[in-house]
């Protein structure tokens, strides 16, 4: 028999399933609201003005299309470790911060994975339940056992801060925490900073290695104050990698461009971590693509182009918090003795919306409104022409 006989099927991705059966739909007013991108007020992943600008510089400057090193644009680099933990990171200015562009925010996740599993005696790593649903597979296909600890109650509408700083006080050294620094994928709950105060508190007492995910950095408060958590581990002086992700904050997604940062004791530390970080690279795909990080470090090192993306950031996440509000609002409105303030306290793209899945049924079915079957809704996918339908859709539904 054929040698890929023995093969089985994977399993499907769960959000493609949904957007094969929305695309299916031939109702011309169906509503996706299981997308995992920023959309605008019409519909569209915008090209932001200030990535539209650098593109045109780079066009002007017509450079050749030479490999660049296998740690990435030095100057991307240094401005992407530099966004997370601050232009005046005392761990930087101590050479103790490694930076490697990665492809994307995922790619940030694998390589810190690999070095994770190939160079410390790390097996276990524990995502929050629920989590991103690529993290489970990402960490177990890198070698790891990967267990969650507990994160939201109410259906996934209020934050379960005590379940979860319960569980992380009983591992052991040397297990490995994913945190989703702001933003979390998938419920919009994030820690405050008194709660992440206790978190790094426990990570230290318990010699746990945390492993902060920041793939939507400016979209809950803006880029200083989201990472703030990131700074904060960092400050507390715990050896700690960091993905982050430039994908949805610059509108860059199919371009790839993130990075993983990994904060050593002191600089020879580093040295020796970004060699072996160099070698995972160079026998994976030996470097990485050049066009979205000159743009991100076009963006980065221009004054101007940093204000003006500053601007944009501001645009998309003020857009996001007032459909929020108005989705709130509205349902308020609509249904009786339901408390919807959950949507507004909730950050970042996404909603867990607390929706039972025969609700989530009905609004597909009848309404051909399409969210997730965990109920996650993309709050950026709701605009000006949509939002009333779908709270009459959501209303109906749960009457
Ligand atoms: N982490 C989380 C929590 C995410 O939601 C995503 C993207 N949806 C990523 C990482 C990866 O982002 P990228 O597209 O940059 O690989």
């Amino acid at each position: 028999s054929s040698l890929f006989a023995p093969i089985a099927l994977a399993p499907r991705d769960p959000i493609l399933g949904i957007t094969e059966a929305f695309n299916a739909d031939p109702n011309p007013n169906r509503i996706n609201l299981g997308v995992g991108v920023y959309v605008g007020d019409d519909g569209r992943v915008p090209l932001l003005e200030c990535v539209k600008r650098a593109e045109t510089l780079l066009l002007e400057g017509s450079q050749p299309l030479t490999y660049l090193p296998i740690d990435g644009l030095q100057a991307y680099d240094k401005a992407a470790s530099s966004l997370v933990f601050g232009a005046d990171s005392p761990a930087i200015a101590e050479g103790r911060v490694v930076a490697v562009q990665t492809l994307g925010g995922t790619g940030g996740l694998r390589l810190g994975a690999d070095l994770l599993r190939g160079f410390t005696p790390a097996k276990r790593v524990w995502i929050s339940d629920p989590s991103w649903e690529n993290h489970r597979a990402l960490f177990e296909n890198a070698g790891f056992t990967v267990e969650t600890y507990p994160y939201s109650r109410e259906r996934g509408r209020e934050l379960d801060f005590a379940g979860m700083v319960g569980c992380l006080s009983g591992l052991p050294a040397g297990d490995v925490v994913i945190l989703h620094a702001c933003c979390h994928n998938p419920t919009g709950l994030d820690l405050t900073p008194e709660q992440w105060a206790e978190v790094i508190e426990v990570v230290k007492a318990r010699g746990l290695v945390p492993f902060l995910d920041i793939a939507y950095q400016g979209f809950a408060e803006g880029l200083d104050p989201d990472a703030a958590p990131v700074r904060a581990f960092a400050a507390a002086g715990v050896s700690m990698l960091v993905s982050s992700s430039f994908s949805k904050s610059l509108s860059l997604y199919g371009e790839r461009v993130g990075a993983l940062s990994v904060v050593t004791s002191d600089s020879a530390e580093a040295t020796r971590v970004l060699s072996q970080l160099k070698r995972l690279v160079r026998t994976n795909y030996s470097s990485p693509p050049s066009h979205g990080a000159k743009i991100a470090s076009a963006v980065l090192g221009s004054p101007e182009l940093r204000a003006l993306w500053d601007e944009e950031l501001t645009g998309m996440r003020t857009r996001i918090r007032s459909m929020r509000e108005a989705l709130a609002e509205k349902l308020t409105a609509l249904v009786d003795g339901e408390d919807f303030s959950f949507i507004t306290r909730q950050r970042g793209m996404f909603s867990y919306s607390g929706l039972p899945q025969l609700v989530i049924a009905r609004l597909r079915e009848e309404h051909s409104i399409y969210a997730l079957d965990s109920g996650r809704i993309c709050v950026a996918a709701l605009n000006s022409r949509n939002i009333d339908t779908v709270a009459n859709a959501i209303a109906g539904c749960l009457k």
